[in-house]
């Protein structure tokens, strides 16, 4: 069996594919619970609000079940605010980051009472600013300060380094702190950072967050005095081997860290809390044989899971056999899509026994998986299945062909 730990028995997974077609995403509530409460209940000397990262999967009756657990969320647009309050979340758990907000965007958070803008630049605070006072309220801004970590980590998904479009550089946060309390309709109440995704270890985090305290201790001694820390998502999972610390194990050090300051800490975890809580369940469509090579065409590609093509990402891959004339032995197997470029791969030089019409399954896709999904090559995007206790339940329902050109008109002449 494989290394990574998901409570989907061949059973269920052969269930899932009957009932709802493949490919099909599948997600297991008591996982997602699990790693979720692995943060919200962590032992810590100081208050922790854990605000899912939504842009990791932002199906709805995720969040619905996050937000009755008690998590607040970590929206980067529009979308996903409204995904949130549709699906019960509460505002005031609500903190909004990204580089590019828009008025539209602002207005609504503004409107609704979120917790917290996290802000990236000068001139978005002044835009915020402008935006809350055109309608007489008064916005809670954190700034996100780029600690220039390196965070080791694969270069699309590091965020923390001067050279990276993220946040305001060190260097120039205290006189921003200054200027933000200057601004009549902005409350400063945190700061925020986030170094990059797929964190193994505790150190960046640890050295982003001695600098943050700096800037705190400077910020007090200046008047300034934040309600918050947020140090935003990136913890790291287990795709193959990767040995990675717990939730708890960080919010002790941080905690630690912090000492006798009194701050709410912030956590934005996105894919700790489900990246291994789904899998992706794909049907092998042929197999095919080019100079010695063995590939696995299957009906998944790069549309439905775009990790390996966009950064090389590594989902471990197992077979649940389907109804074999002969046996098949094991061989080096490349898994590839139906669409047409190269990038298009699930996986590369797999040792594993494959035929015809088996179910394969790519595990650790409940995070940045169906949410990276698009219909390149006018593929319908597929279902997402949640399991719960026993039961298949269907939170998305397979994309139909008229789906895929619903939005677009033909010309009149
Ligand atoms: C993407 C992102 C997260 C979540 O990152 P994970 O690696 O999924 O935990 C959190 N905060 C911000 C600002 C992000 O951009």
């Amino acid at each position: 069996m494989s290394p990574i730990n998901t409570n989907f028995s061949s059973t269920v997974i052969r269930e899932a594919a009957n009932t709802f077609g493949t490919p099909l995403y599948l997600y297991d509530e008591a996982a997602i619970r699990h790693a979720f409460l692995a943060w919200h209940e962590a032992p810590s000397h100081h208050s922790v609000l854990t605000c899912y990262a939504v842009k990791a999967n932002s199906n709805i009756a995720v969040l619905q079940l996050l937000s009755r657990l008690g998590a607040g969320f970590d929206i980067v647009s529009q979308g996903e605010l409204e995904r949130v309050l549709h699906a019960g979340g509460l505002p005031e758990r609500i903190v909004f980051s990204g580089v590019g907000k828009s008025t539209a965007a602002i207005a609504r958070a503004l409107e609704v009472g979120i917790k917290c803008f996290n802000v990236e630049s000068i001139r978005e605070l002044e835009h915020i600013n402008s935006v809350a006072a055109e309608r007489g309220l008064s916005a809670k801004v954190s700034l996100r300060v780029n600690p220039d970590v390196d965070a080791n980590t694969h270069p699309y998904i590091s965020t923390g380094l001067k050279s990276n479009k993220f946040g305001i550089s060190h260097e120039e946060a205290v006189s921003a702190y200054r200027y933000a309390s200057s601004l009549a309709h902005l409350d400063v109440v945190g700061i925020d950072c986030h170094i990059g995704s797929q964190i193994t270890e505790l150190e960046p985090f640890l050295a982003s967050l001695d600098r943050l305290l700096e800037l705190i201790d400077q910020l007090a001694e200046d008047g300034i005095h934040l309600r918050h820390l947020d140090l935003g998502g990136g913890l790291g999972i287990c795709y193959t081997d990767e040995q990675v610390p717990s939730a708890q194990s960080y919010i002790a050090a941080v905690s630690e860290k912090l000492g006798s300051r009194s701050l709410e800490l912030v956590f934005e975890p996105g894919r700790s809390i489900v990246a291994n809580a789904g899998i992706l369940i794909t049907e092998v469509i042929l197999s095919k044989e080019n100079t010695g090579k063995h590939f696995a065409i299957v009906d998944a590609a790069m549309n439905d899971l775009m990790r390996p093509a966009l950064y090389q990402g590594h989902h471990h891959i197992d077979v649940v056999a389907g109804p074999r004339i002969l046996a098949a032995t094991e061989q080096s197997w490349d898994i590839v899509g139906p669409v047409c470029e190269t990038g298009d791969f699930l996986g590369l030089n797999r040792q594993l026994s494959i035929a015809e019409r088996d179910l394969l399954v790519i595990h650790s896709a409940g995070a940045y998986g169906f949410t990276m999904s698009s219909n390149y090559n006018s593929r319908p995007r597929c279902a997402e299945v949640l399991l719960r206790k026993d039961q298949l339940v269907e939170i998305r329902s397979r994309e139909v062909i008229t789906d895929l050109f619903a939005h677009e008109q033909l010309l009149a002449e």
